[in-house]
C-alpha cells in the first residue's frame, strides 16, 4: 500500500477506485460481492464515514443505499443536504459477513484507502457515523453517546463531528426530546451550518 501513500500527487479518486474494487488485502475480499468505494463530491467540505457496507451496498457497490441509507437521506433532507454535495464512504470497503463489526486487522488493511480518500478530498469536517468509525479515527475518545454532536480536533486542521449511525435510528424510532432521532436532527443542523460557513473555502 506504500504506492497509495506515496503517490498522492498523481493519485485521484478515479485511479484509486479500481484498487479498492479489485483489492484482496484482507479476508473480506473472499465473501464480498462488490467492494464499495464511496461516492459524492470529490471536493466535498464534509465527509461522512460509516462502518462498512451492508447487504444492499454489497449487492449494488454503492454506499448507504439500504434502509439505513434511506434513513440517512431523510436526515440530510431535513436540512436540505443532497448527497452530490458531500462525500460518503466507510471504514471498510467490503461487507463483513452477517454485518458483524469489522476486525481491527480488517480496518488496518483498509485504512490506506480511507486515508487516501481523506487526503484527496481534503474535507474540513469528517462525520463518523456510529461508534466503529469514531473509535477507529480517534481511539479512546469515548463512546458515541457521550461525544456525538461535538466537534473534536483531529489532524491536519480537520474536525470530527460524530453522529449516530442511521441504523441506530431505525432501531430507536421515537422522536421524543432527547431520543437518538431528536439528537440526530439537532446534529445535522450543525453540519448544515458548517457547510454554509465553509462554502467556497476551497475556491479562496
Ligand atoms: Fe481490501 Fe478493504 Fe475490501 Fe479488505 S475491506 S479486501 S482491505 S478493500
Amino acid at each position: 500500500m506504500d504506492e497509495v501513500r506515496t503517490s498522492h500527487h498523481t493519485l485521484t479518486l478515479v485511479t484509486l477506485e479500481p484498487r479498492v474494487t479489485q483489492c484482496d488485502l484482507c479476508p473480506l475480499s473472499k465473501t464480498r460481492r462488490h467492494a464499495v468505494f464511496g461516492e459524492g463530491d470529490a471536493d466535498a467540505e464534509v465527509m461522512f464515514v460509516g462502518e462498512g457496507p451492508g447487504e444492499a451496498e454489497d449487492r449494488t457497490g454503492r454506499p448507504f443505499v439500504g434502509a439505513a441509507g434511506q434513513k440517512l437521506d431523510e436526515v440530510f433532507a431535513s436540512v436540505g443536504i443532497v448527497r452530490e454535495t458531500i462525500y460518503i464512504t466507510n471504514v471498510v470497503k467490503c461487507r463483513p459477513p452477517e454485518n458483524r463489526v469489522p476486525t481491527k486487522k480488517e480496518m488496518q488493511a483498509c485504512w490506506p484507502f480511507l486515508e487516501a480518500q481523506i487526503a484527496l478530498i481534503n474535507p474540513s469536517l469528517i462525520v463518523p457515523l456510529g461508534n466503529t468509525p469514531v473509535q477507529w479515527l480517534s481511539p479512546g475518545v469515548g463512546g458515541i453517546t457521550g461525544i456525538r454532536g461535538t466537534f473534536l480536533d483531529w489532524r491536519g486542521g480537520i474536525q470530527l463531528f460524530p453522529m449516530f449511525h442511521p441504523s441506530y435510528l431505525l432501531r430507536n424510532p421515537s422522536r421524543a426530546k432527547g431520543s437518538p432521532k431528536y439528537l440526530t436532527w439537532l446534529d445535522i443542523q450543525k453540519v448544515r451550518t458548517w457547510l454554509d460557513e465553509h462554502a467556497g473555502r476551497k475556491d479562496a
